[in-house]
């Protein structure tokens, strides 16, 4: 198979297919919502992250895409990584890669809460005060460039093709913006407690965005929650609590150019105050 790499999915389509699930799941949260709490105007959160994700969007678009895929583009042509000395066919190659790059996120998102210097800068996504699809895409510029050494590491260590890692971004835009959606899926809760054993899910990541230490530092996966699972990281709580971060719950806390410079600024102790 030494030879040419694959072609990335046409940026038209996994955009068709992404902004289908976003408006999709846009539609749903004004009828299905799952968290009643609107503690900001809509149109203003939305502005401020969507202005948030415009600067993180340039940074993967300008910087770690022509990166990655140069990078995956070498890796394809010369058989490199992981996936190539467990799987012959091209399938089986890009299911297993997007698999192992699943993983790879689940433990940077770790580490971005962990290590405090990327912390400072995943902060801002936490500290918005409600959570929505909006919030799926609402990072902090430094936090996208921090993570540009991991995701190249990621494709050479799995030795994922242009192909995969375009079908893995795909899977991951749309799971993120369904995981942060404010959509109560219209199932059974045990059902949809199943289901959380397989993908992440809404009620399961909204434990994840509590302002509570010890949900906070719970449902880490980004699409398969296995890692979860496996790490003993998996929180299943029915009830959606206070979102946010302690410190950061008044709205002159979050703040667009709050936003902006606060992982430039000393750093509190964000769980003193209990929620
Ligand atoms: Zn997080």
């Amino acid at each position: 198979m030494r030879g040419r790499a694959s072609k990335e999915l046409p940026g038209w389509l996994s955009g068709a297919i992404v902004a289908g699930v976003a408006v999709c799941l846009v539609g749903l949260e004004l009828s299905r919502g799952l968290r009643n709490r609107k503690r900001e105007p809509k149109l203003v959160r939305d502005a401020r992250n969507l202005a948030l994700a415009a600067g993180a969007g340039l940074v993967m678009q300008l910087i770690e895409k022509p990166f990655a895929m140069r990078l995956a583009g070498r890796v394809e042509r010369n058989e490199l990584g992981l996936v190539p000395t467990l799987a012959r066919s091209h399938a089986a190659r890009a299911m297993l890669s997007v698999i192992l790059l699943d993983y790879g996120l689940y433990v940077w998102h770790v580490l971005t809460h962990k290590v405090p210097q990327l912390w400072r800068f995943h902060l801002v996504h936490h500290i918005d005060l409600d959570l929505d699809t909006s919030t799926a895409v609402r990072f902090h510029f430094g936090e996208m460039l921090l993570s540009i050494p991991w995701r190249l590491a990621q494709i050479r260590l799995v030795g994922a093709s242009p192909l995969a890692v375009s079908i893995w971004q795909m899977f991951l835009l749309a799971s993120i913006l369904f995981h942060h959606s404010n959509v109560r899926l219209p199932l059974p809760v045990r059902i949809e407690r199943v289901l959380s054993f397989i993908i992440m899910t809404p009620r399961l990541h909204g434990t994840h965005h509590e302002a509570r230490r010890e949900h906070a530092n719970a449902n880490w996966s980004s699409g398969f929650t296995i890692w979860d699972l496996l790490h003993g990281t998996y929180k299943w709580r029915e009830a959606q609590g206070t979102i946010g971060v302690p410190v950061y719950q008044e709205i002159e806390d979050v703040t667009l150019p709050r936003c902006v410079v606060l992982p430039f600024e000393p750093q509190v102790e964000e769980w003193d105050v209990s929620a």
